[in-house]
């Protein structure tokens, strides 16, 4: 048998050991922390219960994929539940849209604002399934994109379908309520993409979301990592949880294994679900990789940080839905703020997820889980989180108290956590303190993001948001297909 050693066990890092050692390779995977998930890791605390990083789940069929190719069933493992409206998205004059899939729903709230707008809603939706088309359903999410030539040809066709206008320039195109704007052009914040910049490519997320749900997991996302956990116990995958991997040993050009403070561990191929900057700088001796050396990692653009407050409250709030965004008065300038201006502002938009909306189970009685993040600039800035991030999250409960209304919030609250771009750092040993890795514009997507492959060393891969073709669960997953297909590529079918 072939051994294969996965450093990381993020989403990416869990669906290619379920895909490798069910293709018959032995599996060993490490991770640096006490659980699996990566950033879908928990926190129980008096009874609440938080899903500490992803909330919400779309493309079910790419997380059933995953159970198949170990031929087992999604639904044995988890219960998903439909969310509608997917969100509430409330705008700084106290307006509302429930966004959801639902056309008829969505064009008649629109036309509340702007009646064109609402007559151009169809026209923009069948663009953007064109463009989910051309990346999910012919698959391109999940081809490798190794060569120029595969993005080479992809081009013409990207052109035509307008797919390398920004987020926002496309959105803009159909719209001209500053309401629609946003809520057709912010999904590609879900994956830290800035909307002025990252490709309408990334709004196939939004179509994603209407094609096929906006799903959460029965007793939380973390019950996914259980699912996926149990699934390699029972294929016989070893897991070594609080072994951080130190090294990755290459011997005349290949990789031969790992390095632990537990000892050494040898490999046919190895593969990265850690943070990539992280993988190559850290994990790599100085010298051996020419393509991605320190130089390029350095001079790359990297997503945005967040803060992510997590609130145990005694009352609960039935007006928040489970998915409820709130937004400042600006976007554009905002957004220049967190990721070129690296300030911190005093004003944010933030997105506030109360499973217990859905499911009761996630607090005790009559109590609320309530989470709340905010987008904000990463480690590249001066900030000094130790000092800053306590009166910030004051500010974001005394704006949820006294200007959002949540009548007498802080005397409710019974358990209160957060964790800032410091944490992200130190905790998954994020560059930069960004959960997303490299911001996904144009030059850092596809053939421009460090491939699956590793450009140097042949027997070394990469998965995760990283790599082609990015961040959120959905992309995770895809690149643990493509990442599976250049592996069995190099070594067959065992
Ligand atoms: C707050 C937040 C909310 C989000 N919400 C959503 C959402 O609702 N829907 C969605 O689809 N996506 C969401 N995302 C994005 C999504 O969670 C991520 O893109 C995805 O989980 C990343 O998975 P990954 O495979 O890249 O691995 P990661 O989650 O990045 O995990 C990498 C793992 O590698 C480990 N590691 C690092 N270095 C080492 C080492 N040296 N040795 C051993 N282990 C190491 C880390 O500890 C970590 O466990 C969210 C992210 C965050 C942070």
């Amino acid at each position: 048998m072939k051994k294969a050693i996965i450093i990381g066990s993020g989403f990416g890092g869990l669906a290619l050991a379920i895909r490798l050692q069910s293709k018959g390779f032995q599996v060993t995977l490490f991770e640096k922390n006490e659980k699996l998930g990566g950033h879908a890791y928990s926190l129980e605390k008096k009874g609440y219960k938080f899903d500490m990083g992803p909330s919400l789940i779309t493309a079910t069929e790419i997380i059933q994929k995953i159970f198949n190719a170990a031929g087992k069933n999604m639904n044995d493992y988890i219960e998903l539940m439909l969310l509608n409206p997917f969100y509430r998205i409330y705008f700084h004059d106290k307006t509302y849209i429930d966004y959801s899939g639902d056309s008829e729903s969505m064009k008649s709230q629109m036309a509340k604002f702007n009646a064109n707008d609402a007559a151009k809603y169809d026209d923009f939706i069948e663009n953007s399934r064109v463009i989910y088309d051309e990346i999910i359903t012919k698959g391109l999410g999940a081809v490798p994109f190794n060569k120029i030539s595969t993005f080479l040809k992809f081009v013409p066709r990207a052109l035509k379908i307008k797919a390398l206008h920004t987020s926002f320039g496309l959105a803009s195109k159909y719209f001209k309520d500053f309401r629609h704007r946003f809520i057709f052009s912010f999904h590609p914040l879900f994956i830290g993409g800035n909307p002025f910049r990252v490709p309408a490519i990334y709004l196939m997320i939004s179509y994603l979301e209407k094609h096929g749900g906006v799903w959460f997991a029965k007793g939380g996302m973390y019950t996914l990592v259980e699912a996926f956990r149990k699934v390699l116990l029972e294929l016989g995958t070893e897991i070594r949880t609080s072994e951080p991997v130190e090294e990755i040993l290459i011997e005349h050009g290949k990789a031969v294994g790992i390095r632990t403070a537990q000892g050494v561990y040898n490999a046919d191929l190895v593969i990265s679900n850690a943070d990539v900057n992280h993988t190559y700088s850290k994990l790599i001796p100085q010298g051996v990789l020419k393509k991605w050396n320190s130089n390029k990692l350095s001079k790359a653009k990297y997503s945005m940080g967040t803060i992510v407050i997590y609130l145990g409250v005694k009352k609960q709030y039935p007006e928040l839905l489970h998915h409820t965004l709130i937004l400042s008065k600006r976007y554009k300038s905002l957004i220049d703020d967190i990721f070129d201006r690296n300030i911190l502002p005093d004003d944010f938009s933030m997105y506030l997820h109360i499973p217990t909306r859905t499911d009761p189970d996630m607090a005790p009685p009559g109590c609320e889980s309530m989470y709340v993040l905010i987008p904000v600039t990463n480690l590249s800035s001066e900030i000094d989180w130790k000092l800053k991030a306590r009166p910030f999250v004051n500010s974001v409960i005394n704006f949820l108290e006294a200007e959002f209304d949540l009548r007498d919030l802080r005397s409710n609250i019974e358990v209160e956590e957060f964790i800032t771009p410091l944490d992200f750092q130190t905790m998954r040993n994020s560059y930069q303190g960004t959960p997303w890795g490299m911001e996904p514009i144009l030059l850092q997507s596809a053939y421009f993001r460090p491939h699956n492959r590793n450009e140097d060393i042949p027997n070394l891969y990469l998965v995760g948001a990283g790599t082609h073709p990015g961040g959120g669960l959905p992309g995770v997953m895809l690149s643990a297909e493509a990442t599976e297909t250049l592996i069995i590529e190099d070594f067959g079918n065992l």
